[in-house]
């Protein structure tokens, strides 16, 4: 198995030092080329900034090579600035990718000076939950899973092969919620 970690912006070697912590058998991938892309099962979009990436991943040429390989059933995992981009609807901008049936807000939960830690539940699992100029999700559309939840808003969320978190599991030393990603995948197989 390979899975590829969009790597033009923001927490990518994070993302990568917790997948090879679950299993060192699994091919980690950098990927900032259409080759690369094509070489990945699975792919990480981290958070960063999310007009950074969006600006890159244009500048790359991968956009529509990304938005295609998640709509032909590719396992995606977008944490922070990666879930703003799988957003249908984004406050005040127009959208990404596009192939995730929520609204987001950027920064609702303020600066980042303001950045916090919660313990809640992500798939039945109490884990850290790292908070950063977080996204809120404002709303969830109809076959949209919510896997977790702070202060009553989603925080987790899953439709099919797309999963996306607000929170940052890579900043932590617990692996959990890249197991749960790399079972998607394994599902998938
Ligand atoms: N505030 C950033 C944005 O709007 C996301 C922050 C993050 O990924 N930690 O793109």
């Amino acid at each position: 198995m390979n899975i590829g970690v969009l790597a033009l912006q923001g927490s990518v070697k994070e993302h990568m030092k917790m997948i090879t912590s679950v299993n060192k058998k699994i091919g980690v991938v950098a990927v900032r080329t259409v080759d690369e892309l094509a070489a990945v099962d699975g792919l990480i979009i981290p958070g960063g900034e999310s007009t950074t990436l969006r600006r890159l991943m244009d500048s790359f040429g991968l956009t529509t090579p990304v938005r295609e390989r998640i709509l032909a059933g590719m396992p995606v995992w977008g944490t922070c600035a990666g879930l703003i981009l799988l957003a249908n609807r984004i406050e005040g901008e127009t959208s990404c990718l596009g192939v995730l049936d929520i609204d987001v807000k950027r920064n609702a939960y303020g600066r980042q000076i303001d950045s916090f830690v919660a313990d809640e539940d992500f798939a039945g699992m109490y884990m850290p939950m790292v908070f950063i100029r977080a996204p809120k999700i404002t709303r969830v559309g109809e076959g949209v899973e919510v896997l977790g939840e702070h202060d009553g808003d989603p925080v987790a969320v899953r439709c099919g092969n797309i999963l996306a978190t607000a929170f940052h599991p890579e900043m932590t030393r617990d692996n959990r919620a890249h197991k749960y990603f790399i079972s998607m995948i394994d599902a998938k197989e």
